[in-house]
């Protein structure tokens, strides 16, 4: 049996990049490891600031918020979990469960918003009314609601759960249509928007999909194996995994090479034209005129419904003892 390179424990895992063997403890560290060398490579976060992680209940939230905690301290940032109840039935039931035994494990606070307490509905209904396709209602409701939380938190930025395989997939996709736009998207932070919109970090960009897997059943954690009822299992997306992880096979290195070099050019690529505004019935970032959460529930319930979500936010986060004191505005 393998032995594990560092102290001759055991091995789980082979790390072909480095041609090593790990045990467990020594694997966890690798993926930790990974993940502070790219917060501090991308200047991602730094000491006083707050991050809003945003934690699904799946294996790469899980992760997430497992590496996040144990950097927390060193790196001195506040770390808080966000969690959106979606109302897909039995699965956002499961994976609010997985989220919260998830943060209690770990220790730091979640706060979690249920949609259908905000606006008596979830992702299928206002999808149906929508009438357009569910993942792309989703994104656009998940999207709004974390950067609304994370405005009402007054946190400097949003964690997501983004591993390098993701970045890979939607650099091909993006790139084979040619939606440079969406490619500038891709980078490991995106900036803060004062007032309108939170910057975005992906903590996970080094982290390869298998090892952000490995990791969650490594250490322990609880995470939802189950994937959402609704998944769109995009053809072209499933395909490009394929063929990427076919030539990390070949030629090992060459997706993490896509990964880091894009990161580094990322501000080669345009980003997207028309000028960034605030939505007139929530006052959070819109592309012009009001913001596409405004529309959706607008559309479903009559009324756009952004401020009630940001309203429901800060009672919570009152409740919770985390708004911070400089937050006087009501
Ligand atoms: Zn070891
Ligand atoms: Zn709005």
């Amino acid at each position: 049996m393998a032995k594990c390179s560092v102290c001759q424990a055991p091995a789980v895992a082979y790390v072909r990049v480095q041609r090593r063997y790990l045990c467990r403890q020594h694997y966890l560290e690798y993926v930790e490891a990974k993940v502070e060398r790219a917060i501090r490579r991308y200047g991602m976060v730094g000491r006083g600031q707050r991050v809003l992680a945003a934690v699904s209940g799946g294996k790469d939230s899980s992760t997430l918020l497992a590496t996040l905690s144990r950097l927390s301290g060193r790196l001195g940032f506040e770390l808080i979990g966000f969690y959106i109840h979606l109302g897909i039935y039995d699965y956002s039931e499961k994976s609010r469960r997985a989220a919260e035994e998830l943060a209690a494990k770990l220790g730091v606070p979640l706060l979690a918003l249920d949609l259908r307490e905000v606006l008596g509905m979830g992702i299928p209904e206002l999808a149906k009314t929508s009438r357009r396709p569910y993942c792309s209602v989703c994104g656009s409701v998940k999207r709004y609601v974390i950067n609304a939380a994370a405005v009402e938190l007054g946190a400097d930025a949003v964690a997501l759960g983004h591993n390098a395989d993701d970045i890979a997939v939607y650099n091909m996709k993006s790139f084979l249509s040619q939606d440079l736009e969406a490619i500038s998207k891709l980078g490991a932070k995106t900036d803060t928007v004062e007032g309108v919109a939170v910057g975005r970090i992906r903590p996970l960009y080094l982290v390869y999909e298998k090892e952000s897997f490995l990791y969650s059943l490594l250490s322990g954690l609880p995470f939802l194996h189950e994937e959402c009822p609704f998944v769109d299992r995009r053809q072209l997306e499933v395909e490009l995994k394929e063929a990427v992880n076919r030539l990390e096979d070949k030629s090992p290195g060459i997706k993490m090479q896509m990964v880091t070099r894009l990161a580094k050019r990322i501000g080669d690529y345009p980003r997207p034209r028309g000028e960034v505004s605030r939505c007139p019935s929530c006052g959070l970032i819109s592309s012009g005129g009001e913001c596409s959460f405004c529309r959706i529930t607008r559309r479903a319930l009559g009324r756009p419904m952004g401020m009630e979500v940001r309203r429901r936010i800060r009672a919570l986060a009152a409740e919770m003892g985390l708004l911070r004191a400089s937050q006087s505005h009501s």
